[in-house]
């Protein structure tokens, strides 16, 4: 496969076919430092040799209901991890201080749960109206199902951005999860859209979905026309149904970035969850289709410093893009 031509595709706003898709997705490893190079020439029309920090913060752990199989937090979860409510407007406004002196672009406050509560809708709204007031930094959210009602009500408190990932493809969500359904899921990103924030959804590769699931979630994601694009890899946590499945190797992790990139050629796309175990020392190589990191940790697991992840982008000769509050 040429790769060149999948790219000058992707820049010209075409859409790839599947037979081009499963290429990238099937790529030899030899090629792959092509592929890269290739994909790297859209990443960078796109986004420049810029890359935006996301630090993230559980601000209400454990205590779901749902039984989404990848989650730690889920109701059918046995793995020991921290539950606690909502964390109070002070904790979030330090930690938010904490992200902006990090150099993150986005600080993204998340709790678990279904849907949030009225209640806490009302503090999280409460937060990122502190937040706002003090601290230079682009505010995102990620608290389950939502109407667009509640998604207004968080906007005005001062969120940009509102995050719901659909996971897999429509095919493959009733194995990972029976609770809710990708339509639930699908229904959520529109609603974020609709009331005017930016929409953030993702994914996570390495539930047993086959390559048509990620091309076809990926195809999704390009019609739901969200702004940013966390892939994660599936990091399996003892305790949870997904537990016991194999990590992806490096070079799977890479090729789906760049599929990622191919499919969505202007959205930031962000390495998420399991980057470190998954990618290994291959880590700084998806900077050449992401443009985007997560630092510090995720929910439940632990993630790279933000001092190292500075570091990586440096040394690879891309430079932190901080934002300071200013682009959505
Ligand atoms: S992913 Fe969200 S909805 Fe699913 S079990 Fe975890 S916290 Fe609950």
């Amino acid at each position: 496969m040429d790769w060149n031509t999948l790219a000058d595709k992707a820049l010209g706003g075409e859409v790839l076919s599947d037979e081009e898709c499963l290429g990238v997705l099937r790529a030899p490893d030899e090629a792959l430092p092509d592929l890269l190079e290739a994909t790297s020439r859209v990443r960078e029309h796109h986004c420049g040799r810029r890359v935006r920090m996301k630090v993230l913060i559980n601000a209400k752990s454990g205590l779901c209901p749902e039984d989404c199989g990848y989650c730690s937090q889920s109701a059918v979860s046995r793995a020991p991890i921290a539950r606690y409510p909502l964390l109070s407007g002070q904790r979030l406004l330090d930690a938010a201080r904490q992200a902006h002196a990090a150099r993150a672009h986005t600080f993204c406050i998340v709790d678990s749960g279904r849907k949030p509560t009225d209640r806490e809708v009302d503090q999280l709204a409460e937060a990122a109206r502190a937040i706002k007031a003090e601290v230079p930094i682009r505010l995102c959210f990620s608290v389950g199902l939502l109407t667009e009602a509640t998604a207004r009500r968080l906007r005005d408190g001062g969120f940009d951005r509102g995050n719901h990932n659909l996971n897999t493809s429509e095919r493959f969500y009733d194995r990972i999860c029976s609770t809710h359904t990708y339509q639930d899921r699908v229904a959520t990103v529109r609603a974020i859209t609709a009331a005017g924030l930016s929409p953030c959804c993702g994914v996570i590769a390495g539930m047993g979905e086959e390559d048509q699931d990620l091309i076809d979630v990926a195809r999704a994601l390009r019609e739901l026309h969200v702004d940013s694009i966390p892939v994660n890899f599936l990091h399996p946590i003892p305790g949870t149904p997904l537990g016991s499945r194999p990590r992806l190797t490096p070079e799977r992790c890479l090729k789906i970035l760049c599929l990622f990139r191919l499919l969505n050629p202007s959205r930031h796309i962000r390495p998420a969850g399991g980057r470190e175990v998954n990618l290994g020392a291959l880590q700084p190589l998806a900077l050449y289709a992401a443009s985007s990191l997560f630092v510090g940790g995720y929910l439940t697991t632990p993630g790279q410093p933000p001092a190292e992840a500075v570091r990586m982008i440096e040394e690879m000769g891309f430079e932190v893009d901080e934002g300071n509050g200013r682009e959505p």
